[in-house]
């Protein structure tokens, strides 16, 4: 037995496969003597950077955590009654450790294989629920990106769904009263797609004109509230759409969107437990009347059943989604917001209707009371009805009031020199109220008098009356409702996550520290910045970093996700051609095999998509690459193509790609999302790329959270860099900036600490070795498994890169069973399914990752050697397709132990195919659950309890 010295650095810790008996085992399978000359085969010369990368590290966790603790200080905690979409909020203490700070909540994957997922599932379909309750709309997603983009979704979901003759084509019109970054985000995706805007007043009614849709804000960025069912059914009466911006929190008093005719309703679920985190991720949320929710974006959590007619959740209608629609899809948004949304379904869940609704009466009589002051001391307001934000005017001394309110520890909002805004939050106290009274010159608070909600726009309809936001009243018992639905699930904490495309590495506990200390998660994404240098610092440090990982020029982080990113790469690349005056350049031209965000996104960037066929052996075929740029060539505007491919090989070619391209006047989008390929080998700024974008949720270590949040920086050359994304909360465009994307300049800010720590622990050999690991890990599994199920691509060098695809097309063919029955097998050995069929049908696609160990790695080659076992005594006859414990997989402890078995395979062989199994069993709390039945009868709410108990209700 050979003995390893312990191991001294982090990149010790994040590396699975580091001892080096360990590493010449994988070695020895692949062929290869040493990792470089793995390596140096698998990655072609000509994309190879000459230069190791310079990067500050490798520092040590508790070295890292010092240094974060600097930048924290650096940030000025204030009271936060800036508002604008954004108010301070209390994460309850039992929600914020084990959910926000849990891991079984944080490393799990998007539920796409439901069996696994019926905790988070159930977590998010009770924020369906309460969303659909609160706006009085029957259908909710379960999460958007962020309010100013779940309102532009809106917008772009009323121009779809329009079908009325005259106004399906007519303008946009937004409600001047909205949130200015949602009206800036709006008009930059309308500027794409060449549609009319207007902003107007609408208080009084609507403009003349055909007009598509309306947007009102409930209550408006001013904070008032108002009776908007006339204008609602004005534009009813011209066939106009409508959609309204909500606080969910306003709604618990307030007559809901979906009772004053509303079609749409949108808005933030940040104030429900999740911190401001200086900007995001806070989960957005979508909610529409029926008969829309086959246009609405985003995922859809519904009811179904399994295969014993258990009643089972699972994502619904998921054929609107742009892995299958693509170009047609209803957004490019992929990954959401999940953790955020759990969290705030579980705050309505800690607090239930009367608690939201005694916290709602609480912010209420504080604005009133403050209200009352001002107005005593003869201030005005801009509204006498709000909820809690009120707007005073203070005639050339609205700098003074702040500064006064600044020097008493408060941030209020300069709407401008005339007028202040002032919101009240749930962590408001009688203190605060007193010193922003003194800040506006005014004498001491009187209790709430006047300023009662007129009964026009006063709710009267209940709420959230499901017995789970009843029920969970003690933290004894919210304690285990959360750890039971945790348990119902496989994440990362469990088990080795394969999934191809996705990088579902190490989330470090010493990278996840910081996110929740007040210092950083308390802070306004509005603050002045004379509050923020700690955040800027860390921002501006971790671009850096990764313009040095990709050789590219600048880095935006604001995208908060991939598929926001491509977009903002693709309206660089437009704002470019135009700028030159190539307004024609509209053509992008998309490999058949690429993700299906890139399609949507580049129709959101207003071009026209053109597919490049892929040619056998998986790389992009020339001849079509070459008939396609010659047929569009005056018109090109871009390709998007993925490196390493979406096939997991490095394609040897690229550079010629990249030049063919170039020399018709078109620009290359790199898709970075497989860069834990190419991290300290190869960057795609140098090999050909003008754009990409990154996913900081795969490679640089964020936690996937369910499906969300997620960061999808834009990287881009110097020549792009006047394109890159702008302040959607400045008035006019910066000088020198493209068009906004996320609501907040930094987007998802508040989870960047874990990839600035993640690249501080490694530092350049670190990150440099990790991306070697990957490599060998996946061609550890590649060379293990061929025998049993062919790896479809290989590059020249008959190596992968860092994922592989298994091909079960042949078997499929000659013994019925298909790669779905493979997956679901998985889970009677513990695992989370490999990619399923993308991107080629008929195959799983497996990324290890760096992060497992050799032992975790060979468990998993020990179950798929044992499934292909299984394989052929199916086409030995020993059972058939159908009745093989491949077919019937996964099993559960109902199914197993049931009195009745009359299986053609053992009781041991389903719940025990390998004997470790025995001790270390993971059972499924459902059957296979069937898709279809849950499409066909859409329940995207809570169901009733006993729908639980009475199993034969659901039976066919
Ligand atoms: C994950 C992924 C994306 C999309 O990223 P999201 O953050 O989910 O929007 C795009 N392209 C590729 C190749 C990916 O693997």
């Amino acid at each position: 037995m050979t003995v390893h010295s312990s191991p001294t650095t982090f990149a010790d810790r994040h590396i699975g496969a580091r001892r080096q008996s360990d590493i010449d085992t994988m070695l020895k399978a692949v062929g290869y003597d040493t990792l470089d000359g793995l390596v140096d085969s698998a990655v072609p010369d000509s994309i190879r950077q000459d230069k190791p990368l310079t990067l500050e590290g490798a520092l040590s966790e508790v070295q890292v955590l010092a240094e974060l603790r600097k930048l924290a200080n650096r940030n000025k905690m204030a009271v936060q009654m800036i508002g604008q979409g954004y108010y301070d909020t209390v994460t309850p203490p039992v929600i914020r450790r084990n959910i926000l700070e849990g891991p079984a909540w944080y490393t799990a994957y998007t539920p796409y294989q439901p069996e696994i997922s019926q905790g988070r599932l159930e977590a998010l379909l009770n924020f369906q629920t309460m969303v659909q309750d609160l706006t009085a709309l029957p259908v909710a997603n379960a999460s958007l990106l962020d309010e100013a983009t779940a309102v532009a979704e809106a917008v772009l979901l009323m121009r779809r769904a329009n079908k009325n003759k005259t106004a399906k084509d007519g303008k946009t019109v937004l409600d001047a009263d909205l949130l200015p970054q949602t009206i800036a985000i709006v008009l930059g995706r309308a500027e794409a797609l060449g549609f009319e805007v207007e902003v107007a007043d609408l208080t009084n009614g609507l403009p003349d004109g055909d007009i598509n849709g309306v947007v009102l804000q409930q209550p408006g960025v001013s904070g008032r509230v108002w009776d908007q069912s006339a204008v609602i059914a004005e534009a009813k009466e011209r066939g106009a759409l409508v959609t309204v911006a909500a606080d969910l929190l306003a709604l618990t008093l307030i007559t809901p969107p979906g009772e004053q005719g509303a079609d749409i309703a949108v808005g933030s679920t940040q104030r429900f437990g999740v911190p401001l985190f200086f900007g995001g991720p806070h989960a957005a949320y979508m909610a529409v009347r029926d008969g829309m929710e086959r246009t609405l974006p985003g995922r859809i959590v519904g009811v179904s059943k399994d295969n014993a007619g258990v009643p089972a959740y699972r994502l619904a209608l998921q054929t609107r989604e742009q892995h299958i629609r693509r170009e047609k899809a209803t957004s490019n948004i992929c990954t959401a917001q999940a953790l955020l949304a759990i969290v705030s379904s579980f705050y309505a869940v800690y607090h239930g209707p009367d608690g939201l609704k005694a916290i709602a009466e609480t912010v209420h009589n504080n604005a009133r009371a403050l209200a009352a002051t001002l107005k005593h001391a003869g201030r005005e307001l801009v509204s006498d009805t709000f909820f809690d934000t009120i707007t005073v005017r203070v005639p050339g001394k609205a700098a003074k009031v702040i500064t006064a309110a600044e020097a008493r520890g408060i941030n209020l909002r300069l709407v401008d020199a005339d007028t202040v805004g002032v919101s009240v939050d749930e962590t408001t106290t009688p203190e605060v109220l007193s010193a922003v009274a003194v800040a506006f010159g005014a004498g001491p608070v009187v209790s709430g008098q006047g300023f009662e909600l007129p009964e026009s726009v006063l709710r009267t309809s209940t709420y959230l009356q499901h017995p789970v936001f009843n029920t969970h009243r003690s933290e004894t018992q919210l304690l285990r409702y959360i750890r039971k639905l945790s348990d119902r699930d496989l994440a990362l904490d469990r088990t080795m996550i394969p999934l191809g495309s996705c990088t579902m590495k190490l989330n470090a506990t010493a990278e996840m520290e910081a996110i929740s200390w007040p210092e950083f998660a308390s802070i306004h994404p509005f603050a002045p910045d004379s509050q923020t240098e700690g955040w800027r610092e860390l921002i501006a440090g971790l671009e850096a970093d990764l313009a040095e990982i990709t050789g590219y020029d600048q880095v935006s982080i604001q995208p908060n996700a991939g598929s926001q990113g491509e977009l903002a790469g693709l309206l660089a690349i437009r704002g470019y051609h135009h700028s030159r005056g190539d307004q024609q350049r509209n053509v992008c031209l998309i490999p058949a095999s690429a993700h299906g965000t890139n399609a949507a996104s580049a129709v959101l960037a207003g071009m026209k998509v053109v597919v490049v066929a892929t040619a056998a052996d998986g790389t992009i075929d020339h001849a079509d690459l070459e008939a396609k740029i010659e047929a569009h060539k005056d018109v090109l505007s871009a390709i998007m193509i993925t490196y390493p491919s979406t096939h997991g090989v490095y394609d040897s070619d690229v550079r010629e790609v990249c030049d063919a391209v170039h020399a018709a006047g078109g620009q290359v989008y790199v898709d970075g999302a497989n860069l834990n390929a190419l991290v300290g080998l190869a960057q795609p700024g140098k090999f050909g790329g003008d754009v990409s974008h990154l996913n900081l949720h795969k490679t640089f270590c964020i936690p996937h959270g369910g499906g969300g949040p997620g960061v999808g920086p834009v990287a881009a050359k110097a020549h792009l860099a006047p394109f890159m994304p702008g302040d959607a909360n400045k008035a006019a465009h910066e000088a020198g900036h493209g068009v906004a994307i996320s609501a907040s300049r930094f987007g998802s800010a508040g989870v960047l600490p874990i990839s600035w720590a993640y690249v501080k622990l490694m530092g350049g050999a670190g990150l440099t070795e990790a991306t070697k690991s990957a490599l060998l890990a996946a061609n550890y599994v590649a060379a293990r498994l061929n025998e049993h199920f062919p790896v479809l691509y290989t590059g020249e060098s008959g190596l992968v890169a860092h994922e592989c695809i298994l091909d079960l097309r042949e078997l499929t063919a000659r013994t019925g069973v298909t790669a779905e029955d493979v997956a679901k097998r998985l889970i009677d050995f513990g695992f989370h399914a490999p990619t399923l069929s993308f991107p080629v049908a008929g195959t799983l696609m497996v990324e290890p990752t760096e992060s497992e160990d050799l032992a975790e790695i060979d468990r998993f080659i020990e179950a798929m050697v044992t499934i292909r076992k299984e394989i052929d005594q199916v086409a030995a006859g020993d059972f058939t397709v159908e009745t093989s414990p491949l077919r019937n997989a996964p099993h559960t402890a109902a199914a197993v132990v049931s009195s009745e078995w009359d299986r053609t395979y053992p009781r041991e062989q389903a719940a025990f195919p390998v004997s470790s199994l025995r001790q270390d069993k993971y059972f499924p709390p459902v059957g296979r659950i069937d898709g279809a039945a849950g499409d066909r009868n859409l329940v995207c709410s809570c169901p009733p309890l006993d729908a639980f108990e009475d199993k034969t209700a659901f039976e066919n």
